[in-house]
């Protein structure tokens, strides 16, 4: 028969032992997983401190406990992931929504604001969109903007289709198996994109959460990581040709791949005037974003 064992109790022993697997904030994740366990928000956890876990409770607890201590994401554990305050579905078919993606999120609606009021409503299009977390926040920012969200994997789109239902979002949003590699659809306002950035080389030495975790499809961006980079300026570069309007792409980069997105876009003609490229950085410091405004061919 199990002991008794009170929620304190099994807070500390699962924070040891997550701390004891190399996780950082492990006494965080413990209480996260205990709360999911017992269906009680953080102040319940705190105030029920002293209470005794149910024997049930406790070998439910250790089970998620030991995936945590196996390197799999809360996130992954859970199957929900809060991006910008909001609950997003997360499968072993999307990226994890991370917090450093939030600074696209401030960035595009700093831009969006801007255009609104100059064009009415904005369209937006979301290039590999995954979980849907970029595109159905800044949809849920931006009452009445309505958006396109890609990706070439169908059971992302499966995803995204479920968290734009979730949010009440499926009237302003079209979802569309298309793969990035070979064009981008024309005609919107504002392109956002957190494309695959990783070089491929070096996933492997990436933590085990992100390497074995999430799918490498939305991670590895080729050789040097720039691949999708340089496709998706390529093919907004030439959609331009065709569709009028003024645009901006908006992307995340990985931490050290500002300037090169900046040279890429400044070699596809882009982004050459200073008050045409923005950048935004993370909460660590690093910029995290890179904004370049494509020009109509006479302005
Ligand atoms: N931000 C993720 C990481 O650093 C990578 C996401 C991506 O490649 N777009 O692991």
């Amino acid at each position: 028969m199990a002991s008794e064992v009170t929620v304190r109790a099994a807070l500390q022993s699962a924070s040891r032992k997550l701390e004891r697997a190399g996780i950082k904030d492990a006494a965080r994740d413990a209480r996260r997983l205990l709360e999911h366990v017992l269906c009680v928000d953080a102040a319940t956890l705190i105030r029920d401190a002293d209470e005794a876990l149910s024997p049930s409770a406790q070998l439910r607890f250790k089970d998620l406990v030991d995936r945590r201590a196996e390197r799999e994401p809360v996130s992954r554990i859970l199957g929900v992931r809060e991006f910008y305050g909001r609950p997003f579905l997360v499968t072993p078919d999307v990226l994890d929504p991370r917090p450093d993606t939030e600074t696209l999120i401030d960035l595009a609606l700093s831009i969006i604001r801007v255009e609104r009021s100059a064009t009415g409503p904005v369209s937006i299009l979301d290039l590999g969109t995954g979980s849907g977390a970029i595109l159905l926040t800044l949809l849920a920012e931006c009452h009445g903007a309505k958006g396109t969200g890609t990706d070439v994997s169908v059971g992302a789109l499966a995803v995204a289709a479920r968290n734009a239902a979730a949010l009440g979002m499926t009237d302003r949003v079209t979802l569309i198996e298309h793969d990035t590699r070979l064009s981008v659809p024309h005609g919107f306002d504002v392109v956002v994109a957190n494309p695959p950035y990783i070089p491929t080389a070096d996933i492997c030495w990436l933590d085990p959460e992100v390497a074995a975790h999430d799918p490498h499809l939305a991670l590895d961006g080729g050789p040097d990581g720039l691949d999708f980079y340089r496709l998706i300026v390529g093919h907004v570069v030439e959609a331009r040709r065709v569709s009028r309007q003024p645009q901006w792409i908006i992307f995340e980069v990985g931490a050290d791949q500002s300037d090169q997105v900046i040279d890429i876009s400044h070699k596809n003609g882009i982004g050459s005037q200073a008050e045409d490229i923005k950048t935004a950085r993370d909460l660590a410091g690093h910029v995290r974003c890179v904004a370049a405004r494509t020009r109509s061919p006479q302005g």
